[in-house]
């Protein structure tokens, strides 16, 4: 069986390291906010490039945190709209939602995924105040349009990395190609923790500060507290596990950006459509994500051969429940994406046997 991800395997490598590590954790007895937290996120930022990292408790509070806080600074009110991408992990829209924002669904290009940059356009009023990029399945957005779009119309530029750790545009890291970022370190991303985990990186000292202070309760010093914060904090452990890992992480998208040019140069069919990838510097490969329109039929073949596929992801945002607001929204290339697209098995423990016999089969599939 190729499975589609074996987490187990994924960090068995790092086992040693971890085992020395925590029995340091244990002989120490610091377990909130204490060095890992602290040292992680300087070197979290220095690989992003960026001025500022905090750590959070996952990537969907740090998307939050950065909402909230441009709401303290007085750079956004409720009610404002954010654009982003209806072809997204359902996360992305929920943060903008829970932080009394209203989300605008843009339309995605068929073969990238990415946000459609054409459609954005159109959906800007007076109320537009932000665009939450996306960089989906590891590639990144089109990074200078959605700049320009944003310096021109006097926007905030977020951006949602939590599948792009370490892609690269121009020289610079994802985590550095906007106002803010938001990470997560979820165990299935390219940096993965063994629990939740996230970050927001930026080069804003004073979102910076007042994020720093909301995941903590508010809290300025132990007495203090300047805000009506939360406790979204980066646990102490995770800090410890991510830290080790960080060092690997170049390393394991090299894995990953290979095993991909293999499936590009090696998958021979017209049965299915691989995905477009505009430059290997700006793809990391989170997920490799194929399109066919008998896609049941090939999940089933695949999987009857010994092969996992996941879906990423099975129903559109504005088909769920969670969103009825949007139901009737007319968002065809975001629904015919959601019934075709397909997740082939693609991690940094997949063995070059299993490579070769997922080229193999997606090849003879008729
Ligand atoms: C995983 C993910 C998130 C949420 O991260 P969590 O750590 O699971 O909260 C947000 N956006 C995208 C695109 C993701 O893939």
């Amino acid at each position: 069986m190729v499975e589609f991800l074996n987490l187990q395997k994924i960090n068995s490598k790092f086992e040693g390291i971890f085992k020395n590590e925590f029995e340091m954790f244990l002989n120490n007895g610091k377990y909130i906010l204490s060095d890992h937290v602290l040292n992680f996120e300087k070197e979290f930022a220095h690989f992003c490039g960026s001025k500022y990292c905090i750590g959070t408790s996952n990537g969907l509070d740090a998307l939050q945190l950065i909402f909230e806080a441009y709401k303290l600074l007085g750079k956004l009110s409720v009610g404002d709209e954010v654009i982003v991408p209806a072809n997204t992990y359902i996360a992305s829209v929920l943060a903008i939602a829970n932080t009394g924002l209203i989300p605008v669904l843009v339309e995605p290009e068929i073969n990238s995924y990415n946000i459609d940059v054409k459609k954005i356009t159109e959906k800007l009023t007076l109320k537009t105040k932000a665009i939450m990029g996306v960089h989906l399945y590891g590639q990144l957005y089109n990074v200078s349009a959605l700049k320009n779009i944003c310096e021109t119309n006097n926007l905030i530029l977020i951006e949602d990395a939590a599948q792009a750790h370490g892609a690269i545009f121009n020289g610079e890291k994802s985590g550095n190609l906007s106002d803010a970022a938001a990470f997560s370190f979820y165990p299935t991303k390219n940096l993965g923790a063994l629990g939740d985990a996230g970050a927001v990186t930026t080069n804003n000292e004073s979102l910076a500060t007042v994020i720093s202070k909301l995941r903590n309760y508010g809290r300025k010093t132990s007495f203090e507290n300047d805000f009506k914060g939360y406790n979204c904090r980066l646990d102490e452990l995770q800090a410890m596990f991510l830290r080790v890992k960080l060092k690997y992480l170049d390393e394991e998208n090299e894995k990953r950006k290979s095993i991909a040019k293999i499936y590009y140069e090696n998958i021979k069919t017209n049965k299915i459509l691989l995905p477009e990838c505009k430059d290997f510097n700006q793809h990391v490969f989170h997920l490799f994500v194929v399109r066919s329109d008998r896609r049941e039929e090939f999940r089933r073949y695949l999987l009857e051969n010994s092969i996992e596929t996941q879906i990423h992801y099975v129903t559109p945002i504005h088909h769920q429940k969670a969103f009825k607001e949007f139901s009737s929204l007319n968002l065809p290339i975001t629904t015919v994406l959601h019934q075709e697209v397909l997740s082939l098995p693609l991690n940094p423990s997949l063995e070059e046997r299993e490579i070769s016999l997922v080229v193999d089969l997606v090849s003879k599939f008729r």
